[in-house]
């Protein structure tokens, strides 16, 4: 393991744009090009964008370690051209060896097979990974973590995420990790509709929250709040088996949703409009096409904007997946011919958020980085791809903010968890560790 990952590792950093990843891993696999995805095109969340003005000396610093540690040739900064200050933040800032790609204002700009496509014109193959096409990638907050963890031996303790939707006064706060998401929430001056129900993350790609007394974690990008009588808010509510009556009933077999898929437009055999036939007809059909949905990136581009009668290909996809994942199979298939109109048939993000009814929400929501420590903090065990992490503490232990309190398991992939607030370890489960304020050392 290199040196910078090795130090990425030790700091617990893992992907903030939303699947944690462990970053250590990324930073050990050869890449020619390393890629900063700046895009973030889901509309409402304002975390990276800026960040990468405030801490712009942060994250070129991140990209150049990131380069380094996989031997990459170039850099590349993925931003929107509306991003107008982080551009004009880095640029002054880059080597000769960097760059910066402006992204069209669309959506899916920022699923990392798109984004790489529009920076670097590699199209990465169905259930494949960047690396299949020698490429990196990660988001800006993650290379600002891994700068802090590299020269400054900064542990991943804090995270910044955007609270907007139905509240008084949009922000976007940095808050340690393990807060609840009930005090982030209070943050925003109060919520301003009656029946409010919640959003992890953006209105494109977020869940639905059951309960807001939980942690946020190292990849909460931002909570959404919104009245139960959303659009928004009632998709997320729709049963399953009302979305297969609908599918069985309504389905015009129009192909839009397919015509309009991203990864479908890039090459990728996924075809919703197939397996939702499919799926209205017992899963008859070629096992191939229904084995794609395991490369669905539920960007929910079919059921948001494409499908003109209310159905939801992606949740038949995401159903389709958890059955294929239980029964350990796996999509093969080949990378298809470009769809020359690609380039067209992405989602203007103005027209997105018109469809989406969120207009009224879309408001700024700046960066508040004013200290705020809670009485306590829930670090769940599993806050990123691999295993749980194992704790090292034990209850009535007193900790350190930035004190390790628990490890990668032997042999796993994984991510190290530290103390985000000094304290008293007040319990220790098999799903977290909490941290209550008090008897510091
Ligand atoms: S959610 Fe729909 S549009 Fe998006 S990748 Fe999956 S099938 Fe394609
Ligand atoms: S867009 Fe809707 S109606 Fe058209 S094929 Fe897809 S699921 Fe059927």
């Amino acid at each position: 393991m290199n040196i910078i990952s090795q130090k990425a590792r030790d700091a617990g950093v893992v992907g903030a744009g939303g699947a944690g990843f462990p970053t250590h891993v990324k930073l050990n696999t050869p890449a020619e090009i390393f890629l900063v995805n700046g895009a973030e095109c889901e509309p409402l969340l304002k975390v990276d964008q800026q960040l990468a003005v405030k801490y712009a000396h942060l994250l070129v610093r991140g990209l150049e370690l990131a380069m380094q540690a996989v031997g990459a040739r170039e850099g590349i900064i993925a931003y929107k051209a509306k991003y107008k200050e982080a551009i004009a933040a880095v640029t002054p800032l880059l080597a000769s060896n960097m760059r910066v790609h402006i992204l069209q204002d669309v959506y899916p700009a920022g699923d990392e097979v798109i984004t790489i496509w529009m920076a670097t014109g590699r199209r990465v193959p169905p259930a494949g990974l960047p690396k299949d096409v020698g490429v990196a990638v990660n988001n800006v907050l993650t290379l600002i973590n891994l700068a802090r963890a590299v020269d400054s031996d900064q542990p991943v303790v804090d995270r910044t995420l955007t609270i907007s939707g139905a509240v008084a006064s949009p922000i976007t706060v940095t808050v340690p990790n393990g807060t609840s998401m009930r005090e982030v929430i209070a943050r925003a001056g109060g919520i301003t509709v009656n029946k409010p129900r919640y959003i992890s993350g953006g209105p494109m790609m977020g869940k639905l929250l059951d309960t807001i007394d939980q942690p946020i974690t190292k990849t909460t990008g931002g909570i959404i709040v919104l009245d139960e009588d959303h659009v928004l808010i009632k998709r997320h509510l729709q049963p399953m088996r009302d979305v297969m009556a609908i599918a069985r009933a309504t389905c015009e077999q129009c192909n839009l949703c397919t015509e309009l898929c991203p990864r479908h437009l890039v090459g990728h055999e996924l075809h919703p409009a197939l397996i939702v036939r499919s799926a209205n007809y017992h899963d008859i059909g070629k096992p191939s096409v229904l084995l794609s949905a395991l490369t669905c990136s539920e960007c929910a581009i079919c059921e948001q904007w494409a499908c003109p009668v209310g159905i939801s290909p992606m949740r038949i996809n995401i159903a389709l997946k958890a059955k294929f994942r239980e029964e350990g199979a796996r999509y093969v298939g080949d990378l298809r011919p470009l769809d020359p109109m690609a380039e067209h048939r992405l989602v203007p993000i103005s027209r997105l958020i018109a469809r989406l009814a969120v207009g009224v929400y879309n408001k700024k929501a700046p960066l508040d980085e004013s200290h705020f420590e809670p009485q306590r903090v829930e670090l769940l065990l599993r806050q990123h791809v691999g295993a749980a992490s194992l704790p090292v503490v034990q209850v009535g232990d007193t900790v350190s903010r930035g004190q390790l309190v628990a490890e990668i398991p032997p042999e796993a992939l994984g991510a190290r968890l530290h103390a985000s607030i000094s304290g008293r370890v007040e319990a220790v489960t098999a799903h977290s560790i909490t941290i209550v304020q008090g008897d510091t050392p």
